[in-house]
């Protein structure tokens, strides 16, 4: 999952950035309304977090051309206290949901749970095969054994769920679990497959690699098969 977060106030920006990134989110900070405007006029997020109060193009603004472009991507807006017009005019513009500021940490992780898991169309809960993974509380188990996995381990294995039995190609996987500034090449790419695929072992997980192309997450032989009947 990727986020893109739209603050300007350093302290608030940095603390979101790195309580999202320890649950496994990547995330691009932009600190005024027309770097996220042009961010999300060129690249694909799962989630906009906007700060109402930006420089050089309001929040509000950036939503507005969000929406013109005709893009649903989910946007939790960030307002002050006392900014009851912002939060309507911010719900009003498209926005999905909103925070006032100072707010619960707990609370807003919660919000973009929800929101992402909204966007994707994810379930809370996904079951496949042995596997379980619950959104919820970013936790893959398999036969009911928690796995220890990386913030990008947990996000490769997410993206092949929900793309499950289809192909994901290298550049795909690079695009959703890297943030700017981070060389992360498709070779590296490899290695986490090749790490995760060793971690699920023992799952009936099947992570195939289509040569040149990416990987695809085999679907599980269906429980009950009656092909021996
Ligand atoms: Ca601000």
């Amino acid at each position: 999952m990727r986020i893109l977060l739209a603050e300007d106030d350093r302290i608030i920006a940095d603390g979101l950035q790195r309580s999202l990134r320890k649950t496994g989110y990547a995330v691009d900070c932009v600190t005024t309304g027309a770097e996220a405007d042009a961010a999300l006029a060129s690249q694909q997020f799962d989630l906009l977090i906007l700060d109402l109060g930006l420089p050089k193009l309001s929040g509000i603004e950036v939503l507005r051309r969000l929406r013109a472009r005709k893009c649903a991507l989910p946007v939790l807006i960030l307002t002050a206290q006392d900014g009851i017009e912002d939060r309507v005019r911010g719900l009003d513009a498209g926005a999905d949901d909103y925070m006032t500021k100072p707010f619960a940490l707990p609370e807003l992780e919660a919000r973009v749970r929800a929101l992402t898991r909204r966007g994707t169309g994810m379930p809370t809960r996904i079951e496949f095969g042995l596997l379980t993974y619950d959104q919820a509380d970013r936790q893959v188990l398999i036969d009911g054994q928690t796995v220890e996995l990386s913030a990008r381990e947990l996000g490769l294995i997410e993206i092949l769920l929900l793309r499950a039995g289809r192909l994901v190609n290298k550049e795909q996987l690079v695009d959703h679990l890297c943030e700017w500034g981070e060389e992360v090449s498709t070779n590296a790419i490899e290695v986490y497959v090749h790490r995760l695929r060793k971690k699920l072992d023992g799952g009936g997980i099947k992570i195939t690699t289509v040569r040149g192309l990416g990987y695809c997450l085999e679907k599980p032989p269906v429980t009950g098969d009656a092909s021996g009947a």
